[in-house]
């Protein structure tokens, strides 16, 4: 990899715009178009960090846990549990989504693509 991308302008490799002022990141893509990818993989990322707690919070039961003393633990540790389970979600899908590519943000509709 020999990616020596100039601080000043470049063009990103989404949405192909010229962009100044800002930093391509590995990929050559921009603040915007990474951007969209971070919010994207978030919203996605909720579904199975649910299924996680969800699973967990079976466990519990399953246990019996409910009519521990640690309870407070239990749920602390659930709660950490899925926010973990979030955290590698989101790096996964970002790198999913991203593979696939977005769309370009729609800040400059009347550009041609
Ligand atoms: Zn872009």
């Amino acid at each position: 990899m020999s990616e020596t991308a100039p601080p000043a302008d470049f063009d990103c490799r989404n949405c192909g715009h010229r962009v100044s002022g800002e930093a391509a990141d590995h990929f050559g893509w921009c603040k915007a178009c990474r951007g969209t990818v971070v919010k994207r993989s978030s919203g996605w990322a909720v579904l199975p960090a649910l299924v996680v707690v969800g699973l967990y919070l079976w466990m519990l039961g399953w246990f019996g846990l409910y009519d521990s003393m640690f309870l407070i633990v239990w749920i602390a540790l659930g709660a950490a549990l899925g926010w973990v389970a979030f955290k590698v979600a989101r790096r996964v899908l970002f790198d999913v989504i991203r593979s696939r590519g977005v769309k370009p943000p729609a800040d400059d509709p009347q550009r041609p693509a």
